[in-house]
């Protein structure tokens, strides 16, 4: 594939992914209510959105530093 983006994740980190665009997609498509997150999923999820936004090139935040 060209121009490809991967990400490694923890079986965890995977499965709160999952279940976080899952939700996300029955709220928008039938309003179905989204789970809060505890602690440790939040920080799994940031951690993938820090990951995803660097592979694509965007800052993960308004003061990231860590684009080349
Ligand atoms: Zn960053």
């Amino acid at each position: 594939m060209e121009d490809e983006v991967v990400l490694r994740l923890d079986r965890a980190t995977a499965q709160d992914l999952y279940v976080t665009l899952y939700e996300v997609g029955e709220h928008i498509a039938a309003g179905a209510p989204i789970t809060p997150p505890t602690t440790e999923e939040v920080e799994r999820i940031g951690g993938v959105l820090r990951e995803l936004a660097h592979a694509i090139g965007r800052h993960c935040n308004a003061y990231c530093d860590h684009l080349g």
